[in-house]
């Protein structure tokens, strides 16, 4: 076998939602990308559940997920419902694996303990981040800032985690999509959140464990997450794994050019089954950008 069809047969997608609420039309944009470019590979698609998140995720909306993605045609090789050779594929059912990551990171000093809030974060900067991406954290608790965690802490209250990004590196990575992409740790994104103070672990920790463990080949995703991108790289850098490749797809607009959020309840793909339409309507305009 030669190296090409070798790397064909080994591609491995996923589709990563999240059970707080109904899929909507962007989310089905991103997985078809998803499922495009898997077909195109010759590759395996995984669906992983990412219900870490006891207070939002509800199991209507994880049964609402399988029925309303099997509707709109999409396939999957691996998941929570047929199982599989790297599961389960639940993120609530894999807390030993990133409870071990957490411990290396803590271990190797890539984590801080952090006291300060979403608020006090925004308290404290002048000027809020572009976009809605996470501000940049101050630095208020990091080892040998300005206030130390450990006399904050004696409030009793609970910690987050951060990751101490090395300030003024660049992270650097080809996207399949948007092509070279290059951000500064420290200036384009500051030290994240990676173990949340409800013992829980973040959505970059957890995803980075996962797609590691899942033996992900390729990410397609909104590029919303382009920024979010750069930060798993350096997870994945501090956990010595090889990030996968990156393809980052354009978000789906309402009219007014707000991007779809799962408020927009009368573009779920549940509303407009109901409206009538059809998969291959909804999908007609998108076979030019679709890989
Ligand atoms: N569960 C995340 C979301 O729905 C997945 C993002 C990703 O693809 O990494 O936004």
């Amino acid at each position: 076998m030669d190296d090409i069809s070798k790397k064909a047969q080994s591609y491995r997608g996923r589709f990563a939602p999240s059970p707080t609420g109904y899929l909507h039309l962007g989310h089905a944009k991103t997985f078809w990308t998803a499922q495009q470019r898997a077909l195109a590979n010759n590759g395996v698609l995984i669906l992983r559940n990412e219900d870490l998140d006891r207070s939002r995720c509800r199991p209507e909306y994880v049964s609402a997920l399988y029925e309303d993605l099997r509707w709109f045609g999409f396939n999957w090789q691996e998941g929570p419902d047929l199982e599989g050779p790297l599961g389960p594929y639940s993120q609530s059912q894999r807390f030993a694996l990133y409870r071990a990551a957490f411990e290396r990171l803590k271990t190797a000093g890539f984590v801080y303990p952090c006291v300060c809030s979403r608020q006090d974060v925004l308290r404290s900067i002048a000027a809020p981040h572009a976009g809605d991406d996470e501000p940049l954290y101050p630095g208020t608790c990091r080892p040998g800032g300005a206030t130390p965690t450990a006399a904050k802490s004696k409030n009793g209250r609970q910690v987050n985690w951060r990751f101490r990004v090395p300030d003024g590196e660049s992270v650097e990575f080809a996207d399949g999509h948007y092509g070279p992409q290059l951000f500064v740790a420290g200036k384009d994104f500051g030290d994240f959140v990676v173990w949340r103070p409800d013992d829980v672990p973040a959505y970059q920790l957890a995803v980075v464990v996962d797609d590691a463990a899942m033996q992900i080949t390729e990410v397609v995703r909104g590029e919303d997450l382009l920024r979010s991108t750069a930060r798993q790289i350096l997870i994945f850098r501090a956990l010595s794994l090889e990030p996968p490749q990156f393809y980052h797809c354009p978000l789906v607009t309402d009219d007014s050019g707000e991007r779809l959020a799962k408020r927009h309840e009368s573009l779920s793909l549940r509303i407009l089954r109901q409206k009538g339409f059809t998969p291959e309507a909804l999908r007609m305009d998108w076979k030019a950008d679709s890989i």
